[in-house]
């Protein structure tokens, strides 16, 4: 197995700007993994407050030695050998997992949704994330989002109200907010809850801080509407903790190392009678086909991460009536 990679500088559309950070571009490492004729694509995005670059990218994939892993692939076996090279690099090992996975599918002849057993029918639709900005620019942001069934805002600061105020002059659509951790006091956020509701936001991701966990389980008992960990759950030990916090946790392949990893988070979130939202970092299609083949085993999904750049390497993934349509192609169905 032949194993490649280059880094690449995904651009957004507009600035991303959330509770802590704003951006304008984030950057990836393109991976290829050859085999018998066939390449198996990967991707790691590395937003700048996870820690990763492409530095301890580089520096991971040095270690790298695939040569004892034979087709038809143990995903679970290559998880423990990735995390017993060095601990963290989340990214970088989905980047491996997403690639192992494309051509698992490849080698096979099936699409990877259907290896991993997902049916298409219960294809969530996908919600169209909209950062913070000024009016005019939201006003803009959701025109764009026209496609789009729901549209997920960005809260976290003084200006919730006036941000949703602004798109509901605009649109009715459905609403998922996201608070990335920065409500601080539990009353204050109840109170801003329940006015959410009212507004048509369905679920909630990450109110408080994630080292408050009495605040979010405080929240989260009292909540008209899920509210969902996301910083507070990364990988699979992570599940159980949310347990008693939240209603539901966000996956995103950026966090879990990937799509296997992914899989049996949605099976022990199931266990616990856990909601499951699918992310995405800031990706391109490759990542984002690799999640919407889970996203049928999931409740809801937030996958927009190509239609928010404007360099995306690949085709855009296929999409219709504010979902992905996944392909019957083998592997991710990633057309170049
Ligand atoms: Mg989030």
């Amino acid at each position: 197995m032949k194993l490649t990679y280059q880094p690449f500088e995904l651009k957004l559309k507009h600035p991303f700007t959330i509770a802590k950070f704003s951006r304008t571009a984030t950057p990836l490492m393109l991976l290829q993994i050859t085999h018998d004729g066939h390449t198996g694509y990967g991707e790691a995005s590395m937003v700048p407050y996870m820690g990763e670059s492409v530095e301890t990218a580089t520096a991971f994939l040095n270690q790298v030695d695939l040569s004892a892993f034979k087709s038809p692939f143990d995903f679970s076996d290559i998880t423990t050998y990735l995390d017993s090279l060095a601990p963290g690099n989340p990214a970088i090992k989905a980047a491996i997992d997403i690639a192992l996975h494309d051509l698992d599918g490849k080698l096979k002849q099936q699409p990877c949704w259907q290896l991993l057993g997902s049916n298409p029918q219960l294809m969530p639709v996908t919600s169209f994330t909209i950062g913070i900005d000024a009016p005019d620019v939201i006003r803009q942001k959701v025109q764009e989002a026209e496609n789009f069934k729901v549209i997920k805002v960005k809260l976290g600061r003084d200006t919730d109200k006036e941000l949703i105020q602004t798109i509901r002059s605009v649109t009715n659509v459905p609403l998922y907010a996201d608070a990335n951790q920065g409500w601080v006091d539990k009353e204050k956020a109840l109170n801003l809850i329940y006015w959410l509701h009212e507004q048509g936001v369905q679920l909630i991701e990450q109110p408080m801080l994630k080292t408050d966990i009495d605040g979010n389980a405080w929240l989260t008992e009292r909540s008209p509407i899920p509210l969902i960990a996301d910083e507070a759950v990364q990988r699979l030990p992570d599940v159980e903790k949310a347990k008693g916090v939240y209603n539901g946790i966000n996956i995103k392949l950026m966090k879990s190392a990937g799509m296997h990893e992914a899989q049996q988070m949605i099976i022990k979130a199931r266990q616990l009678d856990l909601k499951i939202l699918i992310g995405c970092m800031s990706e391109t299609s490759c990542a984002t086909l690799a999640a919407a083949a889970l996203a049928p085993q999931c409740d809801w999904a937030d996958i927009d991460g190509p239609f928010l750049t404007t360099n995306n390497p690949y085709k855009n993934p296929e999409f219709r009536d504010g979902k992905y349509v996944l392909s019957d192609d083998a592997g991710l169905g990633l057309s170049l």
